[in-house]
């Protein structure tokens, strides 16, 4: 009913790659240090232009091998139909009960892709109701400490930035592996041009140098917050 061991960190995505674009450099730092990291994917992707499911399930892999993921899981909710609804929420309620992480990753609330928007409603919606006992009282109320939000395609000037010079090159691994995604079309395939394609990894890997510049960091990820940073000391 739950998991042997809890994990420290539990990302959400509504795409597979979404959580590596956001934080991949994230997660690689804290499997670095042995800190255990899940990543839950809210959907297949089946809508995606290129690619099948099954090859994004092999790149998902190929990504979790880069990044020392040490949960990889999909809820296979339907991709463009996302909602903030019971259904919905209740898959994540169940999956952060699950794995009781300390911390919850999810995108940030605005974004120009809606699924972005509604996985981060539906998780935030999730995070509150895990907490409650008497809420799907069949598995443990779970209390999720510190709540993080990531940048897919759109960002803000963040509140949080995290130095992942040392593990760049994992995080341009976990992006590589979907190859479905960011291949540019030759004319002889059947992929076509899509944003993704289009220059996508050199632009993710263009913002996270830009972060760190003037921080003395080659590449930053930056995370935004809802509500006071909670700290037990100041370090
Ligand atoms: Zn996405």
């Amino acid at each position: 009913m739950i998991a042997e061991q809890p994990l420290h960190i539990l990302a959400f995505g509504a795409h597979p790659d979404d959580v590596e674009i956001g934080m991949g450099g994230t997660i690689a730092k804290h499997t670095a240090s042995g800190y255990r990291v899940g990543i839950i994917d809210l959907t297949e992707a089946e809508m995606s232009s290129n690619g099948t499911v099954e090859l994004r399930k092999q790149e998902a892999e190929r990504a979790n091998v880069a990044l020392n993921v040490t949960v990889r899981d999909n809820l296979r909710l339907p991709d463009r139909g996302l909602r903030v609804e019971q259904e919905h929420i209740d898959a994540v309620v169940r999956a952060i009960r699950y794995h009781r992480p300390r911390i919850v990753f999810m995108p940030y609330w605005e974004d120009r892709h809606p699924d972005h928007i509604q996985c981060s409603r539906i998780v935030q919606e999730a995070v509150f109701n895990a907490k409650l006992r008497r809420y799907m009282p069949e598995m443990p109320a779970h209390q999720v400490e510190q709540v993080y939000f990531y940048f897919i395609n759109d960002s803000v000037s963040p509140q949080l930035v995290l130095d992942i010079s040392d593990v760049y090159e994992q995080k341009r691994q976990s992006l590589l592996a979907y190859e479905s995604q960011f291949t540019k079309p030759n004319g002889s395939d059947d992929l076509v041009a899509t944003p993704l394609n289009q220059g996508y990894v050199e632009r993710v890997e263009a913002r996270d140098a830009l972060l760190g510049q003037g921080r003395g960091m080659a590449y930053a990820e930056g995370f935004m917050l809802k509500g006071p940073y909670q700290v037990s000391l100041f370090k």
